[in-house]
């Protein structure tokens, strides 16, 4: 096995992060280094920065519009973007419903959905999960009926995050109740300003309304919009969900986050304290052997093997890594990270921006106010993408035997 980056590999990574140096907004990058609030159009406008350049289908064969990169260059792309501050590329357009339309989808669908993804103008929403169908996903009941040339939609869908600013959304829905659950899903895409789609956002522990709740009232849908056969749905959403929970694992993120954790300490003159050091210490070997983890599939792939099937053991340590930096980042800022002050998300609260280290005050009071929005925030990341309970399971019969 050879973790080293060959010559060539070195050279790619330099030239991506020139690029990104050059052409990331610096007010973004404020914000995603102080865990500050980005608005829709910060997500998009770097979405259609990446766009123009063609890398926000970085993952994306040549045939299709991307770049071709192999496997390492995806890596090295997405780490020199998460160092240098970019948003998380939101994943799915791009990531996720796209490799579905290139896998499954017919030439027609592949024509008139890649495009406006690869430029990232439409915005993707995901509706898998309903209430009562999270972990058990195969039982979901949003209903829909094929009449003529449409399919009639009935149901809901819930925990869409960022759903509020959907163009398009993709859906599981039930065409029928023959045989086993799994057997009855079908992979539609609706249109969101369709008339009976309603969204209404949740409001969520950190003040923000990152998900929502999806309601379909009789919507009609051109049948043109299925992918693939119908009641074969659950192959394709089991062919997306390897892709999520890679990318769920975000080891790149938390190589930012730990350096951050780093600054907290010191500016508030608690990085000599041996007990937090130890802790911070053994983070940084997780986030280390994390990234080992994902080093190894890489090379496995590089050299021709089958990638190992590691997709839930990888969810499971990267999110568990994400709520550990951020319990420690509290712990280090002590009373400072205790209020919750929801304006203090806003970049430019009390004149942030641009200041100090950590984009605020030496000492850490304004700094550090985020600190408990993001806290709350984590919370999801043992539970989204599969829970980390069923993930164990997952990884207890295909990975342990
Ligand atoms: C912030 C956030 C964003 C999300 N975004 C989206 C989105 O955009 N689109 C979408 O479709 N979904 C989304 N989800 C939904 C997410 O996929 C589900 O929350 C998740 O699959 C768990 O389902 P559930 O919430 O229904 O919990 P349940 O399935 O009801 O589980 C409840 C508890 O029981 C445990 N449990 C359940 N079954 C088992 C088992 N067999 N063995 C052991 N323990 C078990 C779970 O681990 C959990 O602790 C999001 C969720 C969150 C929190």
């Amino acid at each position: 096995m050879d973790l080293a980056f060959t010559p060539e590999e070195q050279a790619f990574r330099e030239e991506v992060r020139s690029w990104v140096h050059a052409h990331l907004p610096q007010e973004i990058a404020h914000k995603v280094h102080n865990a500050l609030r980005l608005t829709r159009d910060d997500l998009q406008g770097w979405a259609k920065i990446l766009g123009k350049k063609g890398w926000l289908g970085y993952g994306w064969p040549k045939e299709f519009g991307g770049p071709g990169w192999t496997a390492v260059q995806k890596h090295l792309f997405e780490e020199e973007c998460a160092l240098a501050g970019a948003p998380r590329i939101i994943p799915f357009g791009p990531v996720m419903v796209a490799p579905v339309i290139m896998a499954f989808g017919n030439a027609e669908q592949q024509k008139r959905f890649l495009p406006g993804i690869a430029s990232g103008e439409v915005w993707w929403s995901q509706g898998y999960s309903e209430p009562g169908s999270g972990s058990d996903l195969a039982s979901v009941k949003t209903r829909a009926e094929r009449v003529g040339d449409k399919y009639i939609v009935n149901g809901q869908k819930t925990w869409t995050t960022l759903g509020q600013h959907g163009d398009w959304m993709f859906n599981l829905v039930r065409t029928s109740t023959e045989g086993k659950p799994q057997t009855g899903i079908s992979f539609l895409l609706v249109d969101m300003k369709s008339p009976g789609v309603t969204v209404r956002p949740i409001k969520l522990l950190d003040g923000e309304c990152e998900v929502n709740e999806v309601f379909f009232d009789n919507v009609e849908v051109p049948a043109e919009n299925l992918i693939g056969e119908e009641n074969k749905g659950w192959t394709y959403a089991k062919h997306l969900l390897s892709h999520e929970r890679t990318n769920i694992a975000d080891v790149n993120r938390s190589k930012r986050e730990l350096e951050r954790l780093k600054r907290i300490a010191r500016a508030e003159g608690v990085w000599d304290d041996q007990r937090l050091r130890d802790q911070i210490a053994l983070l940084e070997v997780d986030i280390v052997a994390l990234e080992m983890l994902v080093l190894r599939v890489l090379s496995n792939e590089k050299s021709g093997k089958n990638s190992l099937d590691i997709a839930g053991l990888l969810k499971i340590k990267g999110s568990e890594i994400q709520q550990r930096y951020a319990e420690l980042m509290m712990l280090a800022a002590g009373p400072f990270s205790l209020p919750f002050i929801e304006e203090a998300m806003e970049a430019g609260w009390q004149g942030d921006a641009g200041a100090g280290a950590l984009g605020g005050f030496p000492g850490g009071e304004v700094a550090n106010a985020p600190l408990a929005s993001t806290y709350f925030n984590l919370r999801k990341t043992t539970i989204y993408g599969g829970s980390n309970e069923v993930q164990r399971n997952i990884v207890a019969q295909t990975v342990l035997g």
